[in-house]
């Protein structure tokens, strides 16, 4: 089958997530017939169980802290008190609002939508859960990745962040596995709207990939916080009492930690499994991920993939642009490549995390030569409310040239300041150019041009 209209479509894209969603609209912008097949909801991890409710909670979860401040404001505040179910009912109301802006994005864009399953029967050919097999000219696997629930007894009593944002009941215990992004972020959510949080990891850190200045400043300031950690503890076994509460079991611990619930939040996995990419001779990397050229292209050249299911860097925005480029260079005969250099991240922890470039260690290692400045600061939000919590700002310059290298930053809107700041790293600024910007005050980003 060689003839474009031999095909039923264009296009046929698995999982109607961030970057299959962009990749499917964008195809059709261009003119290409496109389809999408999702077995579960349209929008994907992001939108329907992760970054958008989680940063909803997060915002939800900020009240605790922001009516205590209000007394310092001369603000008469009686009687608070959380009520989960009114916040995760809105979040869900969001999530709904949000699945149908997307469903809608793409009827406007007349790409057709298979709500089931759809697997891969060859290099053009897929097969839907309902048993029709479809032919495309190309095929975008964009399904995403999944949370991993390690081995170990009684794993079906725990949950993860898939389930997280149902919760009937809010917990008054909960332990959590794993100290990465999702176990950090949900620590910090359950410990300000009241729960007593316990983290639990198979090492001894949190955060691996950021800069150990932040990750240890974190520490202490969630530890004051009233988090509890457990390091060099992998889980031996969890058990359910007949009362409905759960013993968590650490290996070389002698008592179990009780709790109500029990987040397991240990990476997420690819999701390829079962979805018939071996009939096209797509080949998988070593946790199941994709194997991707620069363009997308798998080693069947009909199917491509983008977003997490790649494994690549596992972050929305990065599957965004992944689906866009694809589409555009695909359909639209644009020549567009991916610079996965300088992507600013950011942990939603409490206080949050944000970064851009290599961490110190990393730096070092690369450009041997590297100066190190630093703001240590008491953010004046903080002073007012009797907070001792200190931010820290890090920035990482090439000795040799004074370019700028990296930005760390932990304090209080660090995402929203970073966000700004990696634009000045991405354009290959130097600290003289930051020093020469007068600084905004009073801000806390003022910090980024005054660092010593
Ligand atoms: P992370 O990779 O961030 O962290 C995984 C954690 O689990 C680490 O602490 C790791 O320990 C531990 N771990 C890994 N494997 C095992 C295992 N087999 N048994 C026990 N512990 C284990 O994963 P998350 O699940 O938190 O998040 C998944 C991905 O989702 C992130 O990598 C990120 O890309 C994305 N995400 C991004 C967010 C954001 O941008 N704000 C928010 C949420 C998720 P160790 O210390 O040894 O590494």
């Amino acid at each position: 089958m060689t003839d474009d209209a031999n095909y039923d479509y264009d296009l046929f894209v698995i999982g109607a997530g961030s970057g299959g969603v962009r990749a499917s609209r964008v195809a059709a912008s261009h003119g290409a017939r496109v389809a999408v097949a999702e077995e579960f909801r349209v929008g994907g991890t992001c939108v329907i169980r992760g970054c958008v409710p989680k940063k909803l909670l997060v915002y939800g979860s900020h009240f605790a802290e922001e009516l205590q401040d209000a007394a310092n404001y001369g603000w008469t505040v009686e009687n608070t008190k959380f009520d989960w179910p009114t916040l995760r009912d809105a979040v869900l109301r969001d999530v709904d609002r949000l699945n149908a802006a997307y469903t809608s994005t793409l009827e406007t864009h007349k790409v057709e939508r298979f709500l089931e399953r759809a697997v891969v029967t060859g290099p053009h050919s897929v097969r839907l859960a309902s048993g029709r097999e479809i032919t495309a000219k190309h095929i975008l696997v964009s399904t995403g990745a999944w949370p991993v629930m390690p081995e170990f007894e009684g794993a079906e009593h725990c949950i993860t962040s898939n389930e997280v944002f149902h919760l009937e009941k809010f917990p008054r215990r909960v332990v959590i596995s794993g100290a990465g992004y999702i176990a950090m972020e949900f620590a910090g959510i359950f410990n300000a709207l009241g729960s007593h949080v316990t983290v639990v990891n198979r090492s001894e850190t949190i955060l691996r990939s950021y800069d150990e200045a932040l990750r240890d400043r974190l520490l202490q300031i969630t530890m004051a916080r009233g988090i509890q950690y457990r390091f060099n503890c992998p889980f031996e076994k969890v058990v359910k009492r007949d009362d409905g509460l759960l013993e968590v079991w650490l290996k070389g611990q002698i008592d179990p930690i009780l709790a109500d619930q029990v987040l397991i939040a240990t990476g997420r996995r690819p999701k390829t499994d079962g979805l018939g990419l071996e009939t096209a001779g797509v080949k998988l990397g070593q946790s199941g991920e994709i194997l991707v050229d620069d363009h997308a292209q798998t080693s069947c050249p009909s199917i491509s993939a983008v977003g997490d299911v790649t494994n690549r860097v596992q972050l929305t925005p990065v599957a965004i642009r992944e689906g866009q480029a694809f589409a555009d260079r695909v359909f639209g005969g644009k020549h567009v490549t991916i610079d996965y250099s300088c992507i600013p991240s950011a942990v939603f922890s409490q206080p949050p995390l944000a970064g851009v470039g290599p961490t110190e260690g990393q730096a070092r290692n690369k450009y041997g030569s590297i100066k190190v400045y630093s703001s240590d600061f008491r953010p004046m939000k903080n002073i007012f409310g009797h907070r001792p919590e200190r931010g820290l700002y890090k920035m990482i310059v090439d000795a040799a040239t004074d370019r700028v290298l990296a930005i760390h930053m932990i304090g209080p809107e660090a995402p929203e300041i970073l966000q700004a700041a990696a634009i000045a790293v991405k354009a290959g600024l130097t600290k003289a150019d930051f020093d020469a910007t007068v600084a905004l005050h009073p801000s806390m980003a003022e910090e980024l041009v005054l660092m010593k």
